[in-house]
């Protein structure tokens, strides 16, 4: 981390924030040629397009490795980009569908975030000045390239950022790269260690808002002893799980970021316990750890688990790791996690490192990006684990 704007005049942090809000990318006056760009969520309700000038792509897109952004969507970091000034969503029908959406407001912030209230999908928000602010996951084709990162200190271990930079910062050229740092905020706050009635660990995981809150207890003898579960047990650690990067378009434009950290977890060791099929809301509203949660079939295997108050991604419950009922294997979002030694909870899980789901997929999406992280990923993996661990 070369620079940051802690130690920096005030002039040269207004001017580089400047530039991450792509402020110097307006459409210049006169006549000037545009592309057309769609957007929706995932589930369609919430549809748009941008026109954007040619002459100011490709815009610089960001990452915000806040808590607030990891724990407001179960990612490692918002991944958004900023409009420039003048470019406004044209939203399909012509209004803003307010109706289709639910808005979250987050203290100390001027205007609320949006997300689809079917599908979960994060919309993003404006600021004061209108200025739009959107995940790039909700986009049909790229357009930026990521130049901007936000509160870097907030990740100690690195997160998300840890393996990025030897690949995507280091082919963008360290100086093109924007480190946005303005105040307290950016800061881990480390959770205090957790534990249950019986004295053995647990690792919570909530949601930005609390309507989401539950934990999870280190891999037991029963799991160990069953022939399905004990798959989902690291293979170099009997007392953690496993932990895997997911590129898929699919979870993209779900979560508000290109990429989802998952952690494998067995339904039934969850505390408290989540229903089959994730429930359904009557029920969770009489069970209050789980009382936010809202669901969507995102296809036919696979249901979503999402906070219908903030937003967060939190479950994917797939049929393809289930098979039986008391056997289903939960995705848990890693960005909701509260594990004292960092984002990527280390002392609970082994990653699958350097081979991320969907990565052939997502390199037709945004090459720069997913390159960088599969590299930096496997890079990672090799000085943690060394070669030998398959997970
Ligand atoms: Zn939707
Ligand atoms: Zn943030
Ligand atoms: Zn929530």
């Amino acid at each position: 981390m070369s620079q940051s704007v802690a130690g920096m005049s005030e002039s040269t942090a207004t001017a580089l924030l400047s530039k991450g809000l792509n402020h110097d990318k307006a459409a210049p006056s006169g006549p000037h040629e545009t592309t057309k760009v769609a957007a929706q969520c995932h589930c369609g309700a919430v549809a748009f397009s941008v026109s954007l000038p040619v002459a100011s792509l490709p815009l610089r897109g960001y990452l915000c490795h806040c808590s607030i952004c990891r724990h407001a969507q179960g990612t490692y970091a918002r991944m958004g980009v900023v409009l420039p000034p003048g470019v406004k969503p044209d939203w399909a029908g012509g209004l803003m569908p307010s109706n289709k959406m639910a808005s979250y407001e987050i203290p100390g912030r001027p205007t609320p975030q949006f997300f689809c209230s079917t599908c979960g999908s994060t919309i993003g928000g404006h600021g004061a000045d209108g200025q739009w602010s959107m995940p790039v996951s909700l986009f049909d084709s790229s357009f930026w390239e990521f130049r901007v990162h936000g509160f870097p200190k907030s990740v100690p271990d690195g997160g998300l950022l840890g393996w990025l930079l030897p690949g995507a910062a280091a082919s963008a050229g360290a100086e093109e790269i924007i480190w946005y740092s303005p105040n307290h905020m950016d800061s881990f706050v480390a959770a205090e260690p957790e534990r249950a009635a019986d004295g053995t660990e647990r690792l919570r995981a909530e949601c930005h808002c609390g309507g989401v809150s539950f934990t999870i207890p280190r891999p037991s003898q029963a799991v160990l002893d069953d022939t399905y579960l004990r798959d989902y047990v690291s293979p170099s650690d009997p007392t953690k799980w496993k932990a895997f990067l997911d590129l898929c378009r699919d979870c993209g434009r779900l979560s508000g970021a290109n990429v989802v950290p998952w952690m494998l977890v067995p339904r039934v060791v969850l505390e408290p316990p989540v229903p089959a099929d994730l429930g359904r809301e009557e029920q969770h509203q009489q069970q209050r750890p789980y009382g936010t949660l809202k669901t969507y079939k995102s296809s036919a295997p696979n249901t979503r688990g999402f906070c219908g108050v903030c937003g967060a991604t939190v479950f994917l419950a797939t049929k393809h790791r289930e098979p039986t009922a008391a056997q289903a294997v939960l995705n848990v979002a890693m960005g909701l996690l509260r594990a004292p030694e960092g984002v990527k909870a280390e002392d609970w899980v082994t990653w699958r490192a350097g081979k991320p789901a969907w990565a052939e997929d997502a390199k037709g999406y945004d090459e720069e990006f997913t390159v960088g992280l599969v590299e930096g990923h496997r890079r990672w993996g090799v000085e943690k684990y060394g070669g030998g661990v398959r997970v």
